[in-house]
């Protein structure tokens, strides 16, 4: 099984932070600082006959005024047409007009899309995240929801187990 596997989301929701933990070694940038990730990085990982390509996407923007977002955004769509499986990453604690723009071009993927939603460790009050996934899931077919902490390594092998299943 080979897969192309494309991790989008807005800035700053931990798409690099996520990739790296995935492939064990810094490949990618993580900043504070939004739009770090200028190129698409491509990560392969090999376990056993699986071999699973990540692709991670800059950001797809908002603000399509200034040239280098339209730039972006033309990378992180075109690297949507080829994959197998698309994980669209929020932040569980905070949705945005950026987070619903994705979700507009995401809804239109051909390929299974799963519902990444991560920083968990930071979530205050459960009560506030549940009604909004469900909100979410009514509005576009996931083909999972997956909570995560990128950063503290909550359950990123229950997401590659599942990843790898594509
Ligand atoms: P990207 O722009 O989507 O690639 O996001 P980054 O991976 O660069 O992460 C943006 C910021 O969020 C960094 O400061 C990360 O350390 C932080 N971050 C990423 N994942 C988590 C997480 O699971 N929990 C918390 N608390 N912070 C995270
Ligand atoms: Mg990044």
């Amino acid at each position: 099984h080979c897969g192309y596997v494309a991790i989008v989301g807005r800035p700053n929701v931990g798409k690099s932070t996520l990739l790296n933990h995935i492939l064990g070694q810094k490949l990618s940038i993580t900043s504070r600082k939004p739009q770090t990730t200028r190129d698409q990085i491509l990560g392969v990982k090999t376990e056993g006959h699986i071999q699973a390509i990540y692709v991670d996407t800059p950001g797809l923007h908002l603000g399509e005024t200034k040239a280098i977002n339209r730039f972006m955004n033309k990378t992180a769509s075109a690297a949507l047409k080829d994959v197998d499986v698309i994980l669209f990453v929020v932040d569980a604690n905070r949705w945005t007009e950026e987070d619903e723009s994705v979700l507009e071009k995401v809804k239109y993927a051909r390929c299974p899309v799963v519902l990444v939603a991560n920083k968990v460790d930071q979530i205050e009050n459960k009560d506030d995240i549940l009604p909004r996934l469900a909100n979410l899931s009514e509005r576009m077919n996931f083909s999972q929801i997956v909570p995560i902490s990128a950063l503290r390594n909550k359950n990123l092998d229950r997401l590659e187990h599942l990843v790898e299943g594509y």
